[in-house]
């Protein structure tokens, strides 16, 4: 059976979702396909053990960033400054003493969204019919026939579009999707060398019931050389009642197990910020290689490499086929103001 649907998303992270939210705004009704069972791609808040927010995928953003502001705004969402008080800590080498600095008041702070990142994501969805966004939906091939487009997903189920608008990372189009008749040689070409922002990175989270390090005159940012943990910032809720830390470990922990990481995390906190670092009440990793991401490419771009191609702002299959990821974005690629971006470009082209 085939299902006859309009415009097609692929993939239901900020970008696919904005995208959705603005042209249903116009009256254009959209399908999203979204591969995994949960929204959101690279937004990713989880709660603790006592409900604490906790980011496991995107959580600042700035003043340097007016349309993931606006769009904020616009869904009634609030922001709250990132907190960077008192002393921080910066370790060079494991048999030394961390040096201790403070960082003087950003003229332009960080922001994280009140209640979590995952608000944006919520949001955008419930402002969608919801019978238009499926999970667990692959895009595996996209076909161009005489009267539009087929789409082939895990799950057999084919779909027909008008038009189709991939908002997936580049990278993992070449590698998931096939494409009939073949995409042109200069793109194909650009695709598999577009680099994810953040692909391979490992993020962590920790949830407390005191605010140990504030009540001590520390900050709760920390960065280090010489451990699994190369960047920790304090992780406080909107309300001030919930408190945690989030950060960053190095690559080379993907090669332990999740208890193994958690018990080196623990340690190097502990040598850091003394022994109440040792019983937080949850500890939560997430690795980003997987087939949501990176689907086990073992290639290495620079940062941004190929963000914003001309040749991703192109259409593609006869006009049918387009590309709006963050990265294809020519502003802040890789970020979530270049999900936006991408989607605002796109839904003002169709
Ligand atoms: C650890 C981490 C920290 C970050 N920190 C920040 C930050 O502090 N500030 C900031 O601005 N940005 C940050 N980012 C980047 C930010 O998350 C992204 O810019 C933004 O979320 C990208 O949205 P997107 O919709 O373009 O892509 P994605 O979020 O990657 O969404 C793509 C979606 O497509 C789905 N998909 C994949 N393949 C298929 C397929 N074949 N068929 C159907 N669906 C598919 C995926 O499951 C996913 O849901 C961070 C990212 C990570 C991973």
């Amino acid at each position: 059976m085939r299902v006859n649907e309009r415009i097609v998303i692929i993939g239901g992270g900020l970008s696919g979702l904005t995208l959705a939210y603005l042209l249903l705004k116009e009256n254009i009704k959209t399908t999203i396909l979204e591969a995994s069972p949960r929204l959101g791609g690279r937004i990713h808040t989880i709660k603790g053990v006592i409900e604490t927010p906790l980011e496991l995928g995107a959580t600042w953003f700035s003043d340097m960033h007016p349309n993931l502001l606006a769009l904020i705004e616009e869904l009634g969402l609030r922001k709250y400054p990132q907190f960077s008080k008192g002393i921080s800590l910066f370790q060079t080498k494991s048999f030394e003493p961390p040096q201790k600095f403070f960082v003087p008041e950003a003229e332009m702070p960080s922001y994280r969204v009140v209640g979590g990142t995952q608000m944006l994501i919520d949001t955008l969805f419930q402002k969608l019919p919801q019978d238009t966004v499926f999970l667990n939906t692959r895009v595996t091939a996209v076909k161009e026939e005489t009267n539009g487009i087929v789409l082939e997903t895990t799950g057999g189920k084919a779909r027909e579009a008008d038009k189709v608008i991939v908002c997936i990372p580049p990278q993992l189009v070449a590698r998931q999707i096939a494409f009939t008749p073949k995409l042109p040689d200069g793109i194909n070409a650009v695709l598999p060398n577009v680099q994810t922002w953040m692909g391979g990175a490992i993020k962590f989270t920790l949830e407390y019931d005191t605010p140990f390090w504030r009540n001590e005159g520390y900050s709760g940012m920390l960065y280090s050389h010489a451990g699994i943990v190369t960047e920790v910032y304090d992780h406080t809720n909107f309300e001030k009642n919930k408190f945690g830390f989030t950060g960053f470990l190095n690559g080379a922990a993907a090669s332990y197990t999740p208890d193994v990481r958690k018990e080196f995390v623990l340690r190097q906190l502990t040598e850091l910020m003394g022994e109440k670092a040792l019983k937080p009440t949850a500890y939560f990793d997430k690795i980003r290689t997987d087939e949501f991401i990176l689907d086990g490419s073992q290639v290495i771009h620079r940062p941004h490499q190929n963000n914003g191609h001309p040749l991703l702002q192109e259409s593609y299959l006869n006009g049918k086929l387009f590309f709006a990821a963050t990265e294809t974005a020519t502003e802040y690629s890789g970020y979530m103001e270049g999900a936006v971006v991408a989607a605002q470009s796109i839904a003002t082209r169709l």
